[in-house]
């Protein structure tokens, strides 16, 4: 009998992880809305900043089996995609490797679902018979971006250093530069 073929966007989990079965495949990013939000283009092109970029990803189901209760029905995740992010420092695109890997726990309805996650550390999610992988890898890929994307080393001249320090001049002064310059002061007396 042949594998039985899974559907990644209406999969049937427990189906899945009774054979234990493996699904992988690679989307275009351009396919995952929200994440494809967070690109950024280059400044001043008209290139998509998610063209010719994927999100690679692989899930594996697993039965464990449980002295005297029935088996858990686990769900294994590990997605990759590269993105350009807005960097921090220049405010230019820095490519970012976003990656994850989960582990989910699957019960039987939404309140025990709801109830486990909130004491477990494992992410539970309520069994069912048609979870949107995509929808899945989306939301983990985006707990996943850096908080704050930034080159090792920004591209030189930084081309918003002179307005960096214009805006800096302007600025009000820093309510505590004013006491470290008494603390200064005071020193010297
Ligand atoms: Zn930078």
């Amino acid at each position: 009998m042949a594998a039985r073929e899974f559907d990644p966007f209406r999969l049937d989990v427990e189906a899945f992880a009774k054979e234990g079965a493996t699904l992988a495949g690679r989307w275009p990013l351009a396919q995952l809305d929200r994440l494809a939000e967070s690109a950024l283009a280059e400044p001043g092109s008209n290139v998509d900043a998610t063209a010719g970029r994927e999100v690679t990803w692989q899930v594996r189901g697993e039965l464990r089996a449980l002295r005297g209760g029935e088996s858990q029905i686990w769900l294994q995740l590990n997605a990759h995609t590269e993105l350009p992010l807005e960097c921090q420092r220049c405010l230019k695109p820095v490519v970012s490797a976003v990656d994850t890997e989960r582990s989910f726990l699957f019960v039987r309805g939404e309140d025990a679902a709801a109830q486990l996650d909130a004491d477990s550390e494992d992410d539970v999610l309520a069994l069912t018979r048609a979870l949107d992988l995509r929808e899945l890898i989306e939301d983990e890929l985006l707990l996943a971006l850096p908080l704050v994307p930034r080159h090792e080393v920004c591209p030189s001249p930084l081309p918003m250093s002179a307005a960096d320090d214009e805006a800096a001049a302007e600025a009000p002064p820093h309510p505590f530069a004013g006491l470290a310059a008494l603390k200064r002061g005071s020193r010297l007396n």
